[in-house]
């Protein structure tokens, strides 16, 4: 967008008094994004998002995942509006964390008991620490470059954190069997958990589906040693499958990390595991001031019914598949082949041969000069509130974007 006086003003403001202006992923700097996309939003409605200037996106962030219904889904914010007239942060826990645990129990597939956090890296740092009480062991083998969160030993920017942080890591190819085998004899008896997201959704490049003797292989070999598979689910959590992402590959892991999307934009995340792992979760100490409130764990109610009664997956699939194809064919027409790779709920845009992103930078540009707001290199979000209407403005909107850098 061109006219944002009121997002400029703003990141002057946020220089004086916010370290670097801005930090963390939500960053839209010019190193980061596209100079058209705005840094401050106002509203959220459905598939729609506006900027603080007041111009109109439709939302292919979805706030980086937690918009599973679309924003302010009437369903969630009637449940937590409710919640809010009782009481949110109380001096315990409401019953609605109760029944928050018996709903996920019911719906995931592996899930015997439930654990309640508000971030993602919350919930995966919790279910490492389950594994190592449980096992007693200390390393955890993940995918190289993989995301599973901000903390010390997670974190891919390593500045202000210590070499020793990360002493217990010991990293894997996503894919590979061979070198997750090899990682695993490598430290033979000491390893707690393996750790892996559904597919490998590494920012930057083509994403890549999870090879299904991969997952069952990550299965077997945690079973073989007597460490705990993890299944963070973070990202994909209520977009793939409600029952767990590997549940149709039959596949089921020991724990599972959840958040982002759990409750439509409230604040939660949660630790489901097997019953196995029930005395170490038991045992271990986490807490936190907010983890007990009570209106996400509504929202989170709602959502979850909600996604599975309308199966969120499915109609996400289906508006995804018709994006997918739109943009594919309308970057082949305009000479600029593009990819989405990845599943098409949560999509990733790559050109063919641009390797310093210029062509994704330009085209995300222009498409958000015209009110879609697609990632230059993150992968993407749909909402059930992306219907075939909405698809089918964002491509009217996408070929005018693709006509202007042909012009
Ligand atoms: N795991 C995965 C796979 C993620 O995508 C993220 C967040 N992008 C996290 C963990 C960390 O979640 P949070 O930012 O809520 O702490």
């Amino acid at each position: 967008m061109t006219n944002t006086p009121v997002d400029r003003a703003l990141r002057a403001r946020a220089a004086k008094v916010i370290p670097g202006g801005m930090y963390g992923h939500m960053t839209a700097d010019e190193r980061t994004m596209p100079p058209s996309f705005p840094q401050f939003w106002e509203r959220g409605e459905g598939a729609h998002t506006w900027d603080v200037d007041g111009n109109r996106f439709i939302d292919y962030f979805c706030a980086f995942g937690p918009m599973l219904l679309g924003h302010r889904n009437p369903v969630v914010e009637a449940a937590a509006a409710e919640q809010a007239r009782a009481g949110d942060t109380l001096s315990g826990p409401s019953a609605r964390m109760v029944e928050f645990a018996e709903l996920l129990t019911g719906t995931v597939a592996h899930a015997e008991w439930a654990m309640f956090a508000k971030n993602g890296t919350d919930a995966t740092s919790a279910a490492v620490r389950v594994a190592r009480a449980s096992t007693g062991r200390t390393k955890l083998l993940k995918a190289a470059v993989a995301y599973h969160g901000a903390n010390d030993w997670f974190t891919p920017k390593t500045v202000g954190t210590t070499p020793q942080d990360r002493l217990n890591i010991v990293e894997f190819d996503y894919n590979d069997i061979a070198s997750m085998e090899k990682a695993a004899a490598e430290h033979d008896g000491d390893v707690a958990a393996i750790i892996l997201t559904p597919f490998r959704h590494d920012a930057f490049v083509a994403q890549e589906l999870v090879d299904p003797a991969f997952a069952k292989a990550a299965r077997e070999l945690a079973t073989r040693i007597g460490a705990a598979l993890i299944l963070d689910e973070v990202r994909t959590g209520l977009r793939l499958d409600v029952r767990g992402a590997w549940e149709s590959l039959g596949v089921r892991p020991d724990l599972t990390a959840y958040s982002k999307a759990l409750a439509n934009g409230h604040a939660i995340a949660a630790v489901v595991g097997v019953d196995g792992l029930r005395p170490a979760a038991a045992d271990i100490y986490v807490t936190g001031s907010f983890w007990y409130s009570a209106v996400p764990m509504a929202a989170g109610i709602a959502t979850v019914r909600t996604a599975a009664e309308i199966d969120a997956p499915e109609l996400m699939r289906v508006a995804g598949e018709r994006l997918k194809a739109g943009l594919e064919a309308q970057g082949a027409a305009a000479g600029m082949p593009l990819r989405l790779t990845g599943p098409v709920q949560m999509p990733l845009l790559g050109f063919e041969d641009d390797p310093e992103l210029k062509k994704a930078f330009a085209f995300t540009g222009e498409a958000a000069k015209r009110g879609v707001l697609l990632h230059p290199w993150h992968n993407m979000f749909l909402s059930t509130a992306h219907t075939a209407e909405v698809i089918d403005d964002t491509l009217a909107r996408t070929g005018e974007a693709f006509a202007a850098l042909n012009s």
